[in-house]
């Protein structure tokens, strides 16, 4: 173990962060906060506390090359951090985590440098500038292709080309927020025409979320082998999707106005650093799968390039709070199941020439395993609303009602190292605005 930052004996004196099932010591995921009574900065998670990064600069705690990286990281949004790379990031980290670490010199100023998460309220981490959404969970394609095209679910370019579409970046808010059930066209096969109203098939995606750091030029691809530096952490996302307007609208060209209105992302940005524990190879494609092309091709990414990450999907709905029952886990899937890596990802992107700009969001697409209850989305667990889902409380779901909480987790776990967790992504399913 060469990063002290990992070192899984590492323990804090801020008590709550031992054995914190989120944010240990180890992890220290970036975001912007504000506290009560104060304005958006920029903060570390440590166990139930969020760390202030303007605080410790005001303190003087920082110097060499983490005092410019945290004057980058203490403001309103952290896309000027994310765009100068790894090495402001790792001294940052370095710093961080010895002025939190037991018998670290943060302790004598613990009641200036820590507020009680409680107490803050939490922002998107970065000004979005662009908002891609990947297709990379091919059990998602297998399960959802299989309703309109039962014999060919997955076209032959899939297994060539990781399939994105550009998603909208303007509508992109941080858990916590209500979703307002969309308005759009729908029209059912038994409908001789469309009509305009509330969205009748609400549904969400559960996916991993990328936040791009360094750009890159126009006309400059970034090769694969180099992905791994503009990747500069991770969250969980809902693309939240309106099935019904997105059929009807989708023919012949992609998602729009079903996809637009609303993406939720978790607010903290656990990075690519305290990640690294929780790589591992990256499957190998099934027999009879090409090898992608050249371009998309690396090596050492496919030793590495594979995410030990377990999801979650909850719902709690209006009947559940009412009556004081816990949240019911509606599925559960690891993160090893997506057919393209991220630097697979970063590559393709840029294979045009299309610049990345710093804080630039990626979903990877919804992520699903091949069997019951690994399915990261509505549409394929009810199979298009076909079949209701037992919530175990009397209720059934095929798409979302009005009330409704959906809750994403994600943990990294493994002998010999600490866990760590995303924390959540949170909406709530709010009616439709009146016509
Ligand atoms: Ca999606």
């Amino acid at each position: 173990m060469t990063d002290p930052t990992l070192d899984p004996a590492r323990t804090s004196w801020v008590a709550s962060a031992n054995g914190h099932t989120e944010f240990p010591i180890q992890n220290l995921p970036l975001g912007v906060f504000s506290p009560a009574g104060g304005g958006p900065r920029g903060g570390i998670a440590i166990g139930d506390s969020i760390f202030d990064i303007s605080a410790a600069l005001e303190l003087g705690l920082f110097s060499g090359p983490a005092l410019e990286a945290a004057q980058a990281a203490s403001g309103r949004t952290l896309n000027d951090f994310m765009g100068a790379g790894p090495a402001p990031r790792q001294a940052l980290r370095r710093a961080v985590s010895d002025l939190l670490a037991t018998g670290g010199a943060g302790q004598a100023y613990a009641a200036r440098l820590l507020h009680a998460a409680s107490a803050c309220t939490m922002h998107l981490p970065n000004r979005v500038n662009n908002f891609t959404d990947f297709f990379a969970g091919i059990h998602h394609v297998i399960t959802a292709g299989q309703m309109t095209r039962p014999d060919n679910p997955v076209l032959p370019n899939y297994r060539y080309v990781p399939v994105a579409y550009h998603s909208r970046a303007s509508s992109v808010r941080v858990s916590g927020e209500k979703l307002v059930r969309p308005n759009g066209q729908r029209k059912r096969p038994d409908e001789a025409a469309p009509t305009y109203g509330p969205c009748r098939n609400l549904d969400y995606e559960i996916e991993l979320g990328v936040w791009v750091g360094e750009g890159n030029q126009v006309g400059e691809p970034i090769p694969i082998g180099q992905a791994g530096r503009h990747i500069a952490g991770f969250c969980l996302l809902n693309d939240w999707s309106a099935r019904d307007i997105q059929s009807w609208e989708s023919q012949p060209l992609g998602p729009f106005l079903g996809k637009s209105f609303s993406t939720f992302v978790s607010p903290w940005i656990v990075t690519a650093e305290a990640l690294a524990p929780f790589r591992r190879a990256q499957p190998d494609r099934p027999d009879g799968d090409p090898k992608p092309l050249p371009h998309l091709w690396d090596e050492a990414d496919q030793a590495t390039g594979g995410l030990d990450i377990d999801f979650e999907v909850y719902i709690h709905t209006q009947k559940m709070r009412a009556e004081g029952t816990e949240p019911h886990r509606l599925s559960a899937v690891n993160g090893s199941i997506l057919y393209w890596t991220v630097a697979q990802m970063v590559a393709h992107h840029t294979s045009n020439g299309c610049n990345l700009i710093p804080g630039d969001l990626f979903g990877t697409g919804t992520l699903s395993g091949p069997d019951v209850r690994t399915e990261g989305c509505l549409l394929e667990m009810s199979r298009g609303g076909s079949r209701p889902i037992d919530l175990g409380n009397g209720e059934t779901r095929t798409y979302l009602q009005d009330g409704d909480d959906i809750v994403f987790k994600a943990h990294c776990g493994g002998a010999g190292k600490v866990p760590i967790g995303f924390g959540e992504c949170r909406g709530r399913v709010g009616p439709a605005l009146s016509l």
